[in-house]
């Protein structure tokens, strides 16, 4: 077996500075690709590269800004060549009752989520196009495939990006680029942290008490971890994996079948 499997390959990955992201990083740099490591706060970002044996350029960016987005995957081609594989990983879970979603958690969850991932897409598909290869995974959730009370917002975004991945999908059928969605149910990640504040808040729980619920609606009883996503869009990413495509693949201890 090819030890650098990615060898040659650029790869993005937005929100890459820490959770999912950055185990998803360090999954890639490890097959040999070369890495730009997207997200707002550049701290974090330099922070993961200390930790990364392969060439990582960084760019700071707001994925829902169509302006910050180009500049962002036009200085990343610039440095390190044309993007062969982006992961869409930028994402935030806000909760609130359905009736107490207003407009603003509405378009904050469908800008960071979906257009988000919209934008990085239309920003590094050129490049593919003319590479003749490709590969997009879409960090989406199980909350894009099934529902869960109080995060209608969130869930309509992620339902959003399951959606998108598989149009594109067959869009690029004949191009030589695939477009996979991977769903993670409850990973362990500061965002998880903050959801799990948010429901003791809320309900008088305690974060343990609210933690184990959590993990009991995984049929494992337990969290997934970050590297057990990494290594499904790993999976998705190599050169073997090119009949796979329009997929949306949870990564969830079996908690949607
Ligand atoms: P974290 O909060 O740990 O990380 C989120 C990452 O996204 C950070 O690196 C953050 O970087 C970046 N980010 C957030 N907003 C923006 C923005 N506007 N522009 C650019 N970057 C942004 O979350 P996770 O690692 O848990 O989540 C990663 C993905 O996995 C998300 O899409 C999430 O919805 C999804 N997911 C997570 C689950 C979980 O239980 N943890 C379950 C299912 C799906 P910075 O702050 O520097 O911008």
């Amino acid at each position: 077996m090819n030890p650098l499997p990615l060898a040659g390959k650029h790869a993005v990955v937005t929100g890459g500075g820490r959770g999912i992201g950055a185990a998803i990083a360090a999954e890639l740099a490890q097959a040999g690709a070369r890495l730009t490591l997207l997200g707002r706060n550049r701290a974090s970002l330099e922070a993961k590269v200390q930790q990364l044996d392969v060439l990582v350029h960084v760019e700071t960016c707001d994925v829902t800004s169509p302006d910050q987005v180009q500049q962002a995957f036009k200085a990343a081609e610039k440095a390190l060549g044309p993007v062969s594989i982006l992961v869409n990983n930028a994402g935030q879970a806000e909760s609130q009752p359905f009736a107490r979603t207003d407009l603003g958690l509405w378009q904050r969850m469908l800008a960071v989520n979906l257009t988000g991932a919209f934008l990085c897409t239309q920003a590094a598909l050129p490049g593919m196009l003319e590479a003749g290869w490709g590969r997009i995974v879409n960090i989406a959730s199980t909350a894009g495939l099934k529902g869960y009370p109080y995060v209608s917002a969130y869930c309509a975004a992620k339902h959003g990006v399951v959606g998108l991945t598989r149009s594109l999908a067959l869009e690029l059928a004949r191009k030589n680029i695939t477009v996979n969605a991977v769903c993670p149910g409850f990973t362990e990640t500061e965002l998880l942290e903050a959801s799990l504040a948010n429901i003791a808040r809320k309900t008088g729980r305690t974060p343990e008490e609210a933690r184990s619920e959590l993990a009991h609606s995984n049929p494992q009883g337990r969290l997934v971890e970050p590297a057990e996503v990494a290594q499904a869009v790993l999976w998705l990413c190599l050169p073997g994996s090119a009949a796979l495509t329009g997929q949306a693949i949870a990564v969830a201890g079996g908690e949607v079948m």
